[in-house]
């Protein structure tokens, strides 16, 4: 699945790729995509059909395709989208959902097997005050707005729920999903269950940096791949090899060699060093 770094990779490609390109045309499956709502096509058509892409950039796990129409795309890859620019005479995959036709060749193709992805179009001004992005926290890779300090006070100001769902609470901190969760903790050495209102400052700064440092190791990666999650160029990251605990149950912890231990937290698996890892 998707979470921050994954997404930053495809959005620095596409930046890199797509940026001054026009489009001139669009094609749409037709099929509705994140809790079956159709995809709102005239939208996507106005904003990017005859505009020329400006800049792309990333917000917590959605990507933004701002064109010259003073409109933006905005998108999910949910569980197994693709966001891929390809050759036209390049096959299109099953699932292919939207094409976006550049000249030169190309093509933008969002493929989504699973369906839980999204895409949709706002003009640039009110994109911040969309309901995907209106309630979103800092940005873990924004140094001005995600600091040790308002890490700190968010921890202070929770209730009752532990460290591991306080750190997928998007409305907490944006972008981090259960892989870089469990890495997170892990690096930082707290126990995945610790109540979150209960951590120290001198934890919270370790979890700040411990979170800087999984995910900027995760872009430089290009990502975790397990099963979907592929770049632009249609190319799994490395991220994966470098993982610590997660999805590692059994095997030794790195640091002092005790099995790695799976549990269940909000439906999800945890994986943590039950030695390292402490309240
Ligand atoms: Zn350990």
């Amino acid at each position: 699945v998707p979470e921050l770094p994954e997404v930053e990779t495809v959005a620095r490609d596409l930046r890199e790729r797509l940026r001054g390109r026009r489009v001139t045309r669009l094609e749409c499956s037709g099929l509705p995509l994140r809790m079956n709502k159709p995809v709102p096509r005239q939208r996507i058509e106005r904003a990017a059909v005859g505009a020329s892409v400006r800049d792309v950039w990333r917000r917590a796990k959605y990507i933004i395709v701002a064109f010259s129409s003073n409109q933006a795309l905005l998108v999910h890859l949910g569980m197994s989208g693709r966001f891929e620019v390809l050759p036209v005479s390049e096959p299109r995959r099953p699932h292919t959902h939207l094409v976006f036709t550049f000249g030169g060749g190309e093509e933008l193709r969002f493929t989504d097997p699973r369906r839980f992805g999204m895409v949709t179009a706002y003009p640039l001004g009110s994109l911040d005050a969309s309901e995907e992005l209106r309630d979103l926290g800092p940005d873990p890779l924004d140094a001005a707005a995600f600091t040790p300090e308002s890490l700190a006070d968010s921890l202070k100001g929770t209730q009752g729920a532990n460290i591991k769902a306080f750190l997928l609470d998007q409305r907490r901190v944006a972008g981090i999903g259960n892989i870089y969760a469990c890495e997170a903790l892990y690096r930082a050495g707290i126990d995945p269950r610790a109540r979150a209102r209960t951590i120290s400052r001198g934890r919270a700064t370790r979890l700040h940096a411990a979170i800087r440092d999984v995910l900027e190791q995760a872009v430089q990666k290009r990502g975790t791949s397990f099963r979907d999650y592929v770049d632009s160029w249609g190319r799994a990251g490395e991220n994966q090899l470098a993982l610590r605990v997660f999805q590692r149950e059994g095997e030794p912890c790195p640091t002092c060699s005790t099995p790695v231990r799976r549990i269940v937290q909000q439906a999800r698996s945890t994986f943590f060093c039950p030695r390292c890892q402490t309240r």
